[in-house]
């Protein structure tokens, strides 16, 4: 089922006693979630990843806008009728009720043609357990589970009402890093084997990265980027982007465009043809750096940092200002961890330039400095 999101808006009044401000929290979204995919909505907190997916699922009316369930518009549909299935960072399992009546919960509320047979129930509430893999704790109270299977139980919940579409916010934040890693994978296989659309909001970029058949980064209300995790790091639409997506973050420098090339701590690096002089920044990836003996980019070492199959090496330069630059190269590079300076050449299509105040990318086809 593909949703369809178009000039979607949510602005929440502020509080006339506390004359506080209207906050737009979802400004003009315009996105397609294609059928069968599973979209990861990112962004920093308080950017509206929430708001979208309370949107989308009807506990929130947008204040312009409308929602498309395939042709379907569901704009002001209760969220019990549009066959959506939801799962929170907190479980939000009864308590007093064992495993296995929490997956039925939902079906048994269900009234008129939507009425199920017993038989029916169980043979859902059985399917939904298998696919999280919780079928031997069905006669479990949710105190008895940790939160890795407190939170399958969850999705279970959500499964067994066969949704058109899946919708999780921030559904691992609760989870230790292992179980968080095991339970994405989990997430990722459910949702291949079921085909079902689904929304995934976290503001963990690498938990979306690595799910994601698309990412859609926010900022502020306002979707910044949208496109295949992998087009979106290597093809970054402005400074934000490029800097929420990689670990460690991309390196930003001070430079300029001066006769063609780009020149940082005034030696020119690379050459940027076409694009006029001016003030620049430059966007560096850790992964960006090579090191050289004659390289174009001199810095002051501080510190290098061995981390098994790569080695961090952490340089200072003028042109950077937050904080070091950080490169990771092999650990088969052979580094002086003594040396008091090291030289690097950039590599072409790891370096971006940003419009200095607007801080947009500026697309320049870059080359290696001959
Ligand atoms: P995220 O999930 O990305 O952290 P949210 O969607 O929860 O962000 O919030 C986006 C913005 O909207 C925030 O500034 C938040 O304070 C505000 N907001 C969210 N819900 C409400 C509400 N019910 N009333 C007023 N403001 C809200
Ligand atoms: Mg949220």
């Amino acid at each position: 089922m593909k949703i369809v999101l178009r000039n979607l808006t949510k602005t929440f009044p502020g509080r006339k006693k506390k004359s506080r401000e209207d906050v737009t929290a979802v400004k003009d979204f315009n996105f397609e979630i294609p059928d069968g995919e599973l979209v990861g909505l990112l962004g920093p907190s308080g950017c509206g990843k929430s708001t979208t997916l309370n949107l989308i699922c009807g506990l929130e009316n947008p204040t312009q806008g409308q929602i498309f369930f395939g042709e379907d518009e569901v704009t002001n549909l209760a969220p019990e009728h549009r066959g959506v299935g939801m799962v929170f960072q907190n479980y939000a399992l009864y308590p007093h009720l064992t495993v296995k009546q929490n997956i039925l919960f939902p079906l048994q509320n269900r009234k008129g043609k939507d009425r199920l047979s017993k038989e029916e129930m169980e043979k859902r509430m059985k399917e939904a357990a298998r696919l999280v893999q919780i079928d031997a704790l069905l006669d479990r109270k949710p105190g008895e589970l940790s939160g890795g299977q407190q939170q399958r139980v969850a999705i279970a919940r959500a499964l067994v009402k066969m949704p058109r579409v899946l919708l999780l916010d921030e559904p691992l934040s609760n989870l230790d890093a292992r179980l968080r890693l095991q339970t994405r994978e989990e997430i990722r296989k459910i949702q291949r084997a079921t085909g079902i659309t689904t929304v995934f909001v976290t503001h963990d970029q690498e938990e979306a990265m690595s799910i994601s058949d698309r990412i859609v980064v926010m900022k502020e209300g306002v979707i910044q980027q949208t496109g295949r995790p992998q087009e979106v790091y290597d093809d970054p639409a402005n400074l934000f982007v490029a800097k929420f997506l990689g670990t460690p973050p991309i390196n930003v420098l001070e430079g300029y465009v001066k006769d063609e090339k780009v020149w940082l701590a005034g030696r020119p690096v690379l050459s940027a043809r076409g694009i006029p002089a001016q003030e620049v920044l430059v966007g560096i990836r850790p992964e960006g750096f090579l090191l050289r003996e004659d390289g174009p980019l001199a810095c002051r070492m501080e510190r290098v940092e061995v981390m098994g199959r790569d080695i961090s090496i952490v340089a200072s330069q003028e042109a950077c200002r937050e904080g070091g630059i950080r490169a990771i190269i092999s650990a088969e590079s052979a580094v002086d961890p003594h040396a008091s300076s090291v030289r690097f050449a950039v590599k072409p299509a790891k370096a971006f330039l940003f419009e200095k105040d607007s801080q947009e990318r500026i697309r320049a086809r870059l080359q290696t400095e001959e």
